[in-house]
C-alpha cells in the first residue's frame, strides 16, 4: 500500500484525516499532461480566462466556513483568520480576472517609426511548493496570476495541509480550470528536485524557509530553469522618539500576532528609540496581552494554538535561549500545561545580538524589543539582518517616515505607521535571504512569463 500523509489537529494534538500520497511516477505523468493541457489554455481568450477565475472566487467565497474550518483542523488558523483568508483569495482573484489582460497587454517599443513592441507569452507548466501558514492564500497568490498569464501548475503543498491542497484543486477544477491544467501532488518535499527537473516542468515557485529556498534554486539552477523564491523575514520596526506610543504598540502587536505570529511578513523585531523605551514596553505588553488563547474553532477568537508541537517547541528554545543570553521576560513565555501546540503572547525585552530572538526569525507569537540610542541607529540595527522582507516605520512626522520607508529600510515592503500586509494591487517579495522575485501586481503575473521583443520591418 501506498505512503500517507497523516493530518494531526495542533489545538488537541488528536490525528485527523490521513490522505495517500501520489508517487513519483504519479508526478511526472501528472507534469507530462499539464504540459499538454497547457498547450490548449495558451490559446484561450482572457475573457475564457477571467471567467472560470472569477467562478473560482464565487466558489470560495460560497465554501468560505467549510474551508476555514479545514484550516483550523489541520494547521490551527482561528476560524475568524480563516474566513478572512479565502475572501482574501476571492478577491485576488477577482482582481486578477479584472486585470490580468492589462497587465500583460503588448507595450509599444519606440524604435524610431518601425514597428516593435513586447509581448508577454505564457512559459508552460509552474510547480509551485507552498507551505502551511496561509494554505489557501500562499496558493491563489500564485496560481491566479498564473492561470491568467495561460500556464498551468502543480501544487506540492506542505505535508500538514493535504486537505487543504485538495480542496483548492477541487475549487479550480469545478470554477472550470482543465482537470490536467492544474493538479495537487501528495508527495513529499524528497520528491521536489526530481520533478524541477521534469521536462515538461518550466519553472518554479516556493514560500518556505530558508533552506527549503536553496534547494529548490539549487535544482532549479542546475536545469536552468526559472525559480522565485518567498522565503522568511525578521521584519524590524523602526519605533521613533516621536511615535504615539499607544498607537505605535498596537500597530507592533498586530503586526507581530498576524496569524499567531506564524507569517513571513509578521513584524518580530521592534527597534526602539530609548528616550520612549519604557513607556513602549508597557504598552506592548498591554497591547499583546489582548491576544488570550482560545479555541480556534469559535469566532472572536485571537490566539489559536501554533501549527505542531514541534514548532512550539522551538519557539520555546529560542525564547528560552534569549533568556539564558540577557533578554529580559515581559509577558508570556510558558509552555502551558494541556495537549496540544500551544504557546502564549510573549514579550522580551533587552534583546541583543547572540540571542536567537535577535539574530533567527521567530516564527510564533513572540514579540522582541530591541533599543536603539536614535534613528540612525534604529535603522542600522533594522539591516543588521540576514531578511529582508517587510518592514515599518512608527513616528508622527510622516516626512520623516516616507524618507525612511523609501530610502532607508533593506526590505522588499515597508509601511509607515501600519502593519506590512500583501495585497494583490502591489508587488509582493523580498531581498537578501527573504528570496527574490516578486509577487501580485504588474511585477508578479510577469515573473512567469516570457517577455519577447517582436520588430516587424
Ligand atoms: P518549509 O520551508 O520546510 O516548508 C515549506 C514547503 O517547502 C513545504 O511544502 C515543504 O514540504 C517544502 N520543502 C521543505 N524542504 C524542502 C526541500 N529541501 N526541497 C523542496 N521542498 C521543500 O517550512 P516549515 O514548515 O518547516 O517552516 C519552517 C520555517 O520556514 C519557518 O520558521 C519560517 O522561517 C519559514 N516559513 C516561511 C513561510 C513564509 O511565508 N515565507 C511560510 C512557512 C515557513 P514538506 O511540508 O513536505 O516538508
Amino acid at each position: 500500500s501506498r505512503d500517507k500523509l497523516q493530518t494531526v489537529n495542533p489545538a488537541t494534538g488528536e490525528p485527523g484525516r490521513s490522505y495517500e500520497k501520489h508517487t513519483i511516477d504519479d508526478a511526472y505523468a501528472a507534469a507530462k499532461a499539464a504540459h499538454e493541457a497547457y498547450l490548449q489554455w495558451r490559446r484561450t481568450s482572457f475573457s475564457e480566462r477571467s471567467n472560470v477565475i472569477r467562478k473560482a472566487a464565487e466558489i470560495l467565497r460560497a465554501r468560505k466556513d467549510e474551508f476555514a474550518r479545514l484550516m483550523t483542523d489541520e494547521m490551527g488558523k482561528t476560524f475568524d483568520d480563516g474566513r478572512a483568508e479565502v475572501e482574501k483569495c476571492a478577491f485576488h482573484c477577482d482582481w486578477f480576472a479584472d486585470n490580468a489582460e492589462g497587465y500583460l497587454a503588448n507595450e509599444p517599443v519606440d524604435f524610431g517609426g518601425e514597428e516593435a513592441f513586447v509581448t508577454f507569452n505564457p512559459i508552460g507548466v509552474v510547480l509551485a511548493v507552498m507551505p502551511w501558514n496561509f494554505p489557501f492564500w500562499q496558493v491563489f497568490r500564485f496560481v491566479a496570476p498564473a492561470l491568467m498569464a495561460g500556464n498551468g501548475a502543480l501544487l506540492k503543498h506542505a505535508s500538514n495541509v493535504p486537505g487543504c491542497a485538495l480542496a483548492i484543486e477541487e475549487v479550480l477544477h469545478q470554477a472550470g480550470v482543465p482537470h490536467d491544467l492544474f493538479r495537487t501532488l501528495l508527495i513529499g518535499s524528497g520528491d521536489v528536485e526530481a520533478l524541477i527537473k521534469e521536462d515538461h516542468i518550466a519553472a518554479v515557485t516556493l514560500t518556505g524557509s530558508v533552506g527549503a529556498g536553496r534547494s529548490v534554486a539549487t535544482a532549479a539552477g542546475s536545469v536552468l530553469k526559472k525559480c522565485v523564491l518567498e522565503l522568511g523575514g525578521s521584519d524590524a520596526y523602526v519605533i521613533l522618539e516621536d511615535a504615539e506610543v499607544v498607537a505605535a504598540a498596537k500597530v507592533a502587536a498586530t503586526a507581530r500576532m498576524v496569524n499567531g505570529g506564524q507569517s513571513c511578513i509578521a513584524g518580530k523585531r521592534f527597534i526602539v528609540v530609548r528616550s520612549i523605551l519604557e513607556p513602549f514596553e508597557k504598552a506592548l505588553v498591554d497591547a499583546m496581552r489582548t491576544f488570550e488563547m482560545g479555541d480556534p474553532r469559535k469566532e472572536g477568537t485571537k490566539l489559536g494554538p501554533m501549527q505542531s508541537v514541534h514548532a512550539r517547541d522551538d519557539i520555546h528554545k529560542q525564547v528560552d535561549g534569549s533568556i539564558r543570553n540577557g533578554a529580559r521576560l515581559l509577558l508570556g513565555g510558558k509552555i502551558p500545561d494541556r495537549p496540544g501546540a500551544w504557546y502564549p503572547a510573549t514579550v522580551l525585552t533587552n534583546v541583543l545580538p547572540g540571542q536567537p530572538a535577535h539574530d533567527e526569525e521567530v516564527f510564533g507569537p513572540v514579540a522582541a524589543i530591541i533599543a536603539a540610542e536614535d534613528e540612525k541607529d534604529a535603522i542600522r540595527i533594522a539591516n543588521a539582518s540576514e531578511f529582508g522582507l517587510g518592514s515599518g516605520v512608527l513616528t508622527s512626522d510622516l516626512d520623516r517616515g516616507r524618507r525612511i520607508a523609501a530610502e532607508e529600510l533593506e526590505a522588499g515592503m515597508s509601511f509607515v505607521n501600519e502593519n506590512v500586509r500583501s495585497d494583490p494591487r502591489a508587488p509582493f517579495g523580498g531581498v537578501k535571504h527573504s528570496g527574490y522575485g516578486r509577487e501580485c501586481s504588474a511585477y508578479g503575473i510577469r515573473e512567469f512569463v516570457n517577455i519577447k521583443t517582436v520588430h516587424v520591418k
